[in-house]
């Protein structure tokens, strides 16, 4: 059982350095929330806040509603899994999965008992006599997961535990991790920088910027509604398209123009852009959104005439890189659309998924 809070933490190293800043937060018993950002950002450090190895500048923190800013790791009760194993190269598995234990003086039928069990849990029984450089990089990373089983913690901590795979088995790994979760039912804070990690694996995701929280949500809340440009291009692949340009009153509604007055899109006058007229603003739109075909329906769409300057064929679809003045669209099509580069060709934007962004603060205006 372990619930975490973080109530208006901060941590500036070396007195100058405001890695983490002002930050509210709360993990709640059992969840699996993964910490997700750009290297850099601040991630690690909060991580690291909660195992105790990094002392807090400002703010408190609660495990289980104690304060504990100024308790010894040891004390914690907390397991973390590190990007580089960090397993004792002279032991062998089963020597590196019981030393924390030996060290806590348990008795040898305990601990074996222990050992055996995190073995089972992640399919090493066969591995527990070898050796770190005997094994591959993901047998080492299950001991080195085994290694914060056995200790039965309150809460689990991963730090880039996969980073050091190749991308087959990452994707392997991250299935298992999910379903070790389920088996463990413990707290899980799980920290990457890849979004793809985060979304599927957490159930709630905080996306951190320059020591900043953008949003806590879902996967599917924050791929729906992000909270601004920040998130809107830091989630999904391809990114959000974002066109730059300007609100303006026309006789039956409102327009909303790029800079360059080549795409407009035309919307109601009771549309929230209303409020925005002579303002600029950023247009957000996903790559799925963007179709080469309008259907029978044109007049859901804002059409853009653009040369299709490159074509990447992924297989299952393609994409279409196009180009409105200096800014690059891309759209995502099926696999089996007939688009040729070098063409000029209509391409059609669901008016019904288009997103709007303040031009300064980012802030997503559906949201204000
Ligand atoms: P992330 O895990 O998101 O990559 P970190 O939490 O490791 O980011 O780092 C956040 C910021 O704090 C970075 O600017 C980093 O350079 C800085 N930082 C991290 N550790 C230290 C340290 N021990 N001393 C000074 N600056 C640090």
């Amino acid at each position: 059982m372990a619930e975490i809070r973080f109530e208006n933490v901060s941590k500036i190293y070396q007195q100058k350095v405001k890695a983490v800043k002002d930050i509210n937060l709360s993990i709640n018993d059992k969840e699996f929330v993964v910490l997700v950002g750009p290297s850099g950002c601040g991630k690690s450090t909060i991580l690291r806040m909660i195992a105790g190895l990094e002392e807090i500048s400002e703010g408190k923190l609660y495990i289980d509603n104690k304060l504990v800013n100024n308790l010894p790791p040891k004390d914690r009760d907390i397991a973390i899994v590190f990007q580089n194993y960090a397993l004792y190269p002279h032991m062998t598995a089963y020597e590196n999965l019981a030393f924390g234990l030996k060290i806590k003086r348990m008795d040898k039928k305990s601990i074996q008992a222990r050992v055996m069990r995190a073995a089972r849990i992640l399919e090493i029984e066969e591995l527990l006599d070898r050796k770190p450089r005997a094994m591959s990089g993901g047998q080492n990373q299950r001991v080195a997961i085994g290694r914060a089983i056995v200790r039965d913690p309150r809460a689990f901590l991963f730090d880039e535990p996969l980073s050091n795979l190749d991308a087959n088995l990452r994707v392997q790994m991250r299935i298992e991790i999910a379903k070790l979760h389920k088996r463990l039912n413990a707290t899980v804070v799980y920290v990457t920088h890849d979004q793809v990690e985060a979304m599927t694996l957490g159930e709630r995701i905080v996306i951190i910027d320059k020591g900043e929280i953008q949003q806590i949500d879902t996967p599917s809340n924050l791929y729906a509604n992000p909270a601004n440009l920040f998130v809107a291009g830091f989630i999904g692949t391809p990114p959000m398209n974002f066109i730059h340009g300007k609100v303006i009153q026309a006789n039956d509604g409102i327009l909303f123009t790029d800079n360059s007055q080549k795409f407009k899109v035309n919307l109601p006058s009771n549309h929230l852009l209303m409020k925005y007229i002579e303002k600029e603003v950023v247009l957000g739109i996903r790559s799925e959104d963007i179709y080469y075909q309008a259907g029978e329906s044109k007049n859901e769409f804002a059409v853009l005439s653009s040369e299709i300057k490159f074509v990447e064929k992924l297989g299952h679809e393609i994409y279409a890189y196009l180009q409105l003045q200096d800014q690059q669209i891309i759209s995502r099509l099926k696999y089996d659309a007939e688009i040729m580069k070098g063409r000029v060709t209509d391409f059609y934007f669901d008016i019904r998924k288009m997103y709007f962004f303040d031009k300064y603060t980012g802030a997503n205006l559906q949201m204000e």
